[in-house]
């Protein structure tokens, strides 16, 4: 069987209701997926994490490299696009090309054998995993912490054990807005808080202490991610863990996150860091610097199934009989092209969401409404 298509489509939806966080306005969702199929007419999907244009280009950069070869082999494809790009693209959104059409290969790898991707992955450690709501970000309001507060109601009335909260504003709004959510969600839901790196060494120090008091299970991306000295300085001036790594990429790019002690947790994302190949490569790579990984996930449901059947296949640390349980993140903010389009849709059962079965991701594109999607 040997590769015999490239196809790639870029996805659009005009929301609703526009947020934002500590860096930009969202109004819009885009995303390029990405279609590989075989001369026998089996296909997988991939999805790529970042600007959409830059990421088709890139698709179209790599898949001469792939025509003809077998899906099956999907490492030595790996290391071929990498050789052929390593010189200009090290890091960046070329990767989010090569992690797509990667988490494609792999999704037709389970088709092809008849497996679920965690399986193919070395095994599945759980069937379902717990997941925490991302959503709480800014909108233009008279009262946000009041508006952050009802909305961090709707998470844990929807059964969610776990919060994650926008910071980054300023730090007087910060802490008024998390004392707001913490009061409304009570001691026993985790609450997480995000600044996309909006702080300086100085400004974080002075926001993780005044939030410690409001049991906070971990600061992600306070500060800039090229601030390797700044994260382990943090990291031993509050209490409060470190998380960050969405801006990393390959495990090289977390080798610099560990060897500097700068997370308690890292958060790469597979539709940017180098696909299921080397995701993989980075868990074993945290597991040695005991870190746990909390996968990052903004796209589709294909995004979050590769997210899903890595964390499957996560051996907790450190191992004990009452092992602790991995999180995945899942984006709760308007989005069609993740609720409608990929099929089946993801539902939270008790705090949790279960790891697909079928072969492959074990998912599919609804194709009527994607071209409805398409962006022109
Ligand atoms: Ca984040």
């Amino acid at each position: 069987m040997r590769i015999k298509e490239v196809t790639h489509y870029i996805i659009s939806h005009k929301l609703d209701e526009s947020f934002y966080f500590s860096q930009w306005h969202y109004d819009r969702r885009t995303i390029c997926l990405v279609k590989v199929t075989t001369d026998e007419g089996l296909y997988g999907w991939g999805e790529g994490y970042g600007p959409a244009g830059i990421i088709k280009a890139g698709i179209d950069f790599f898949a001469p490299l792939l025509i003809g070869k077998d899906p099956l082999q999907q490492e030595n494809i790996w290391r071929l696009m990498h050789l052929r790009s390593l010189d200009f693209a090290r890091r960046g959104v070329m990767l989010s090309a090569l992690s797509a059409l990667d988490i494609a290969l792999w999704d037709l790898k389970g088709k092809i054998l008849k497996q679920p991707v965690s399986v193919l992955l070395g095994g599945r450690k759980r069937e379902k995993v717990k997941a925490y709501a991302t959503g709480l970000y800014f909108r233009e309001s008279e009262n946000l912490a009041q508006e952050l507060a009802e909305e961090a109601l709707f998470y844990k009335n929807a059964g969610f054990e776990a919060v994650k909260m926008k910071v980054g504003l300023n730090i007087r709004a910060d802490i008024e807005n998390v004392k707001a959510v913490r009061e409304i969600l009570g001691p026993d839901i985790e609450l997480m808080v995000d600044a996309n790196h909006a702080y300086s060494l100085r400004e974080a120090i002075q926001l993780a202490n005044a939030i410690e008091p409001y049991n906070i299970s971990w600061f992600e991306e306070p500060i800039s991610p090229e601030e390797y000295d700044n994260y382990r300085e943090l990291r031993l001036r509050t209490k409060i863990p470190i998380a960050g790594g969405e801006c990393e990429y390959l495990r090289f790019g977390f080798q610099n996150l560990f060897i500097n002690r700068c997370v308690d947790i890292a958060q790469p994302d597979v539709c940017a860091t180098g696909g299921i190949t080397e995701f993989k490569k980075i868990m074993s790579s945290a597991q040695t610097f005991g870190v746990d990984v909390v996968p990052h996930s903004w796209g589709t449901g294909i995004a979050l199934s590769a997210a899903l059947h890595l964390i499957s296949n996560w051996d907790t640390i450190p191992g004990r009989l009452y092992e602790p349980e991995p999180l995945i993140e899942f984006d709760r903010t308007e989005n069609p092209l993740r609720d409608d389009l990929i099929k089946p849709r993801f539902s939270l059962e008790n705090g949790r969401l279960d790891v697909p079965t079928t072969p492959g991701l074990g998912i599919d594109v609804d194709m009527n409404l994607l071209s409805k999607y398409v962006s022109k």
